[in-house]
């Protein structure tokens, strides 16, 4: 088992940017054979550095992240990080779930609020916890964990206050004792920068990775962004609606406009690409392909 927070550490000293993966845990025993035996195998031709495993999000089941994790790591040999939210847990339940990942050897984990199940407000369960940082606090306070925590390049939908506030809450979450920051997927590049180059003026050191998602559909897309708050800058909007209903299309839209996106933003010095990948192969592979990222290249 690897740290990421090394990982991200010896790719920077080689000047490489680490590329990692994200996957929900499938709701059928025949999604998990997908996954596990077509998904993954698939991406790990493209030798990510790491992939991670959402909690409770897009419809996957929370008892299923560490085990999905678990096999990751023992059957296909990939450093994996189990997300972890605060969502209907107290104190002691949270404890629990780290203490089995333990167990299991799973040593990564990202530290999230999450969202209410069916909408609204999030209301912390009693004897749990009201914002990540003090999920954030109480690993580290367990020890023997990396941490990884989510950032938002245009602010956290919730926070009323303006981007900045919530910036300086993810630096005190970086303070709590995060190891990097997993960004929210966003299409503006410059929003990345200027959230990125903030956070390094406040003095925050933890590597801050941009996460990617390739549109695979316009109704898809605008659905995750009216949820998440991330914009739909006005151009891309346009373009968007000209594949309406082609699907196709949309998803070599989609790579083209993640790739012209992901080579600024290595440019730019981002230390790796986080790839939403929505447990599909296609269009991440050729993203990695385009950007001359994938193993003999
Ligand atoms: C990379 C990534 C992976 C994700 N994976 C999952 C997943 O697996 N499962 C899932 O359910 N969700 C997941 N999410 C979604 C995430 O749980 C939601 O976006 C959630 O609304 C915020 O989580 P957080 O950890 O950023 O919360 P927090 O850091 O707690 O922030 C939530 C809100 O509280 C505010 N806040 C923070 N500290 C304070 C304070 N001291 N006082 C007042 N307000 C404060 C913030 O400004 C923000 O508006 C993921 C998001 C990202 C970016």
């Amino acid at each position: 088992m690897q740290f990421i927070r090394d990982v991200y550490a010896s790719k920077a000293a080689m000047r490489r940017p680490v590329i990692s993966f994200e996957f929900f845990p499938p709701k059928t025993d025949e999604g998990d054979r997908a996954l596990m035996e077509k998904t993954i195998p698939a991406l790990k031709e493209l030798a990510p550095d790491y992939c991670s495993m959402t909690y409770g999000a897009g419809g996957g089941t929370r008892d299923k992240t560490l085990m999905m994790v678990d096999r990751i790591q023992r059957e296909h040999k990939l450093t994996a990080m189990a997300h972890l939210t605060c969502v209907n847990s107290t104190a002691e339940e949270s404890r629990a779930v780290l203490l089995q990942a333990r167990a299991l050897g799973i040593g990564n984990i990202l530290a999230l609020r999450g969202d209410p199940p069916g909408g609204g407000d999030f209301k912390p369960t009693a004897g749990g916890f009201e914002f990540s940082w003090q999920l954030v606090r109480f690993i580290k306070e367990m020890g023997g964990f990396c941490i990884g925590a989510a950032g938002f390049p245009e602010g956290h939908v919730a926070c009323k206050e303006g981007r900045e506030v919530d910036w300086d809450r993810l630096k005190a979450k970086i303070d709590a004792g995060a190891d990097f920051i997993l960004t929210q997927l966003f299409f503006n590049n410059a929003d990345y920068f200027r959230f990125r180059d903030y956070l390094s003026r406040k003095g925050a050191a933890a590597p801050i990775c941009p996460g990617i998602i390739a549109i695979l559909s316009a109704s898809q897309i605008k659905r995750f962004t009216a949820l998440c708050g991330a914009a739909l800058p006005a151009p891309l909007l346009a373009s968007l609606e000209k594949y309406a209903g082609d699907d196709a299309a949309c998803a070599e839209f989609g790579i083209e406009y993640a790739t012209r996106q992901c080579e600024e933003l290595l440019r730019e010095g981002a230390p790796g690409l986080h790839f939403y990948t929505l447990n599909k192969t296609r269009s991440t592979s050729q993203v990695l392909r385009n950007l001359r990222l994938a193993p003999g290249d």
